[in-house]
């Protein structure tokens, strides 16, 4: 297994989560760009970290001072890794990504006969050609032929280089819904991700164990009279007497602004609506139908995760905001303290 660790472990935290994946002694991790690289060495880390997107060439030389593995899509990227591991007297490893439909990086699987070669030719010195991967683009979807077709253009490119001797032995592709959907193609690696956050990876894939709570603190609540507006715009008005709380959290936390108005807190158990637009610091629940006046400050709310008999899944948060539950968690900002249980 190659944990996904890119864009701080999806906005989770990426020391946290090296801590708990170490416990499961994976090969390896995940990252899309030098700096995060070097980030999980600093934790101490010695294991293979692959630096999955095309790499700027000025952080090449330090990503291989540091022992990362650099993935590489054009020959070029190839030829830099090369001279950076000359001119430092250090050995290294790439993988080499194939496009079989994802498009945005990797060698056309149509034209291994071109770049195979060209590749195995520059990895005979000082450089280490050890694994080819892929990325599938529609894995979620449950009725796409689509890793059919990207596994067998896959399987194609794997066939004409083990019959050029390519010199490797490490191949993969799937992501999270990928090995969920078809553990038959994990070949030698899997990279999951959003599964392990605790995201479904697909609508008909069984969603893992709750992973994310996202929490905040009633920071004033009181009672305010019929016609009291709520919020920038005024897009709430009290109809009747009402019981509003405010709490410490907003869109300047990650809590998403599309919620506004549309989304819901668990107080004590129980569903509390969200009310007027939210604020860079602040949103207001409507707590008037809790029953016996329960919601006083310093109460906690749950935006995001299990509280009771109520549950606020990524995917309901996600629906709501128009987007995914990567970007949902992707999003959460620094100025969330990430508190690790367990
Ligand atoms: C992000 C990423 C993954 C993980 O995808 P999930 O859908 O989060 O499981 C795997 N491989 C590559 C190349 C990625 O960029």
């Amino acid at each position: 297994m190659v944990p996904m660790v890119k864009a701080d472990a999806y906005g989770l935290g990426v020391a946290g989560a090296v801590g708990v994946f170490e416990e499961e002694d994976p090969w390896g991790y995940g990252v899309a760009t030098v700096p995060e690289g070097l980030a999980i060495r600093k934790l101490g880390v010695e294991r293979p970290i692959l630096v999955l997107s095309p790499a700027p060439a000025d952080g090449i030389a330090e990503g291989v001072a540091a022992g990362l593995t650099f993935c590489v899509s054009e020959i070029e990227a190839v030829r830099r890794v090369v001279r950076a591991a000359e001119a430092s007297g250090r050995d290294t490893s790439v993988h080499v990504e194939v496009d079989t439909g994802m498009g945005r990086a990797g060698f056309d699987w149509r034209e291994v006969g071109l770049w195979g070669p060209a590749v195995r030719e520059l990895t005979r010195g000082a450089v280490h050609w050890e694994g080819v991967f892929t990325h599938l683009h529609s894995a979620d979807e449950p009725a796409s032929d689509s890793v059919a077709i990207q596994s067998g253009r896959f399987q194609e490119v794997m066939q004409a280089l083990d019959a050029m001797d390519w010199g490797g032995t490490l191949s993969h592709l799937a992501n999270s819904a990928g090995v969920l959907r078809r553990p038959d193609l994990a070949r030698s690696l899997v990279r999951p991700g959003i599964f392990l956050y605790g995201g479904a990876a697909g609508p008909d894939l069984s969603p893992p164990g709750e992973v994310v709570t996202l929490r905040a603190r009633v920071v004033l609540a009181r009672e305010v009279p019929a016609g009291t507006t709520l919020g920038y715009g005024a897009t709430h008005q009290a109809q009747r007497a009402e019981r509003w709380a405010t709490l410490g959290i907003g869109y300047g936390d990650g809590l998403p602004r599309q919620l506004g108005n549309r989304g819901r807190g668990i107080l004590a158990g129980r569903p509390v609506p969200i009310i007027g637009r939210i604020s860079m610091d602040l949103t207001v629940v409507d707590i008037t139908d809790l029953p016996g006046g329960m919601g006083e400050v310093g109460d906690v709310v749950t935006l995001l995760g299990t509280d009771g008999a109520e549950r606020i899944s990524l995917e309901e948060v996600a629906g709501l905001a128009g987007t995914i539950g990567y970007e949902i968690l992707t999003g959460l900002t620094t100025r969330l303290p990430r508190v690790w249980l367990g």
